[in-house]
């Protein structure tokens, strides 16, 4: 009997893994740029830790962690978000006393159990970045334009960054209130969930996703309408840094954010491409984390883009994933020339190719078939009167034509590849 994989957990198969790599590797050259240091972080978790940064009237720590009990009794998850285990590490390690400012990277899965639909899975992956120790507006701004240059590095043509200030701990219980307001007059027309908000987590009766309620939220409050100087400021000096850089941003007035934490700036990067579900990613700031983790009380902003996501719109886009083929295919003809094939394919990969070799027990037609299926653009023929002779053929596929003894059996790579642009130099020319 066959085992399937779990609901919402999928395999990143050959192609679309070629996909992904290209994404981490450009985001890899592209946060370096901006001093960004990798950070590997473990994928269980402590529950707790989730439940006091992510907060405990989320969608994510009420239904979607994957959370167990220990063998020893400890409450751990799966990680459903990198930001708080990168606050824990920064904190663990105080990092702080190395360098007052700590920017970190990081790549890989997270886990939330959620209903899955396209582009939305239980386990899916993350490209993320935190700036711990700084909370003036350049660095907000510098997040900002990192972003964008990421989006331009993926060739995501469509990309654009939504922001929002989602004020301080001095204003935000005045916009508070006046969303609750808002809420209570409406009580009638909002969804059951929404009420429940309106008690619990007002700010999330502005992402509700339901008709009814995303039709009345024109009519409430915005948060850039109550924010106290300092925080009207920052916001405004975010934007203009930005702007001078020549990097729009999209002004969401009621854009809050799945999670607690985040104060002061937060945006939103949406691609075409995906449906409705046009968010790739997003991210904000979070002042008062790393202090309610045991940490110092410095500054945070960080964001996480969604690989599968990225690689949805790449698709849709129709950018193909980089090309894994190999240069050459060899296909030796009976068992003594197996010998000499797998020498010379072994020869040619150390010195940095890709190569791939067949068994000798097969048909020469068996194994083109098998040549052209990988798309190697030369095959290199290793039959009796090769071996024989020490020397090697070798079929160019684009030029339809077969080199013989341009080269000796005990080839290596320089060579071969010079004799080969030789050969289709001399026909170019005749
Ligand atoms: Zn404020
Ligand atoms: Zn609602």
């Amino acid at each position: 009997m066959k085992i399937p994989s779990v609901k919402g957990f999928h395999d990143v198969l050959p192609g679309e893994s070629a996909r992904w790599s290209r994404l981490e590797a450009t985001a890899r050259e592209v946060f370096l740029r901006y001093n960004f240091a990798e950070v590997r972080l473990p994928i269980v978790e402590r529950a707790e830790l989730f439940r006091r940064s992510v907060g405990e009237t989320t969608d994510i720590v009420e239904k979607e962690m994957y959370a167990f009990e220990d063998r020893d009794g400890t409450e751990v998850t799966l990680r459903p978000e990198g930001t708080a285990s990168a606050v824990r590490s920064y904190v663990e390690h105080t990092m702080q006393a190395a360098e007052p400012v700590t920017k970190l990277f990081y790549f890989g899965p997270m886990f939330r159990r959620e209903r899955p639909q396209r582009g939305r899975l239980r386990q899916f992956s993350q490209i993320g970045v935190e700036v711990f120790g700084r909370d003036d507006p350049g660095i907000d701004a510098e997040v900002l334009l990192l972003m964008s240059d990421l989006l331009r590095a993926f060739e995501i043509e469509s990309g654009e960054i939504g922001v929002n200030t989602l004020g301080c701990s001095e204003c935000r219980p005045g916009f508070r209130s006046a969303l609750v307001a808002w809420g209570e007059s409406k009580r009638d027309a909002i969804c059951g969930d929404c009420q429940r908000r309106l008690e619990q987590n007002p700010l999330r009766l502005l992402d509700c996703k339901q008709p009814g309620c995303e039709a009345l939220r024109e009519t409430a409050p915005k948060m850039l309408d109550h924010t106290c100087l300092a925080c009207g400021e920052h916001f405004a000096r975010v934007r203009q840094l930005c702007e001078f850089q020549g990097v729009e941003l999209a002004l969401r007035p009621y854009m809050v954010r799945g999670l607690d934490y985040y104060c002061r700036t937060a945006f939103e990067v949406t691609a075409q491409g995906l449906g409705s579900q046009n968010a790739i990613g997003g991210g904000g700031r979070y002042d008062g984390l790393v202090r309610s983790l045991g940490g110092p009380a410095v500054g945070g902003i960080g964001f996480a883009l969604g690989v599968e996501r990225l690689a949805l719109v790449l698709e849709a886009q129709g950018v193909e994933p980089p090309s894994t083929t190999p240069e050459f295919f060899v296909a030796p003809l009976g068992s003594a020339a197996e010998e000499h094939a797998f020498a010379l394919a072994h020869r040619l990969r150390s010195a940095g190719t890709g190569v791939e070799v067949d068994a000798g027990g097969k048909s020469l037609k068996s194994q083109m078939r098998r040549a052209g299926k990988t798309g190697a653009p030369y095959v290199i023929i290793l039959g009796e009167d090769e071996v024989a002779q020490q020397t090697i053929t070798v079929r160019d596929m684009e030029a339809r034509a077969d080199r013989r003894n341009v080269v000796g059996l005990d080839t290596n790579l320089e060579d071969l590849r010079a004799a080969l642009q030789a050969a289709r130099s001399t026909e170019e020319q005749a």
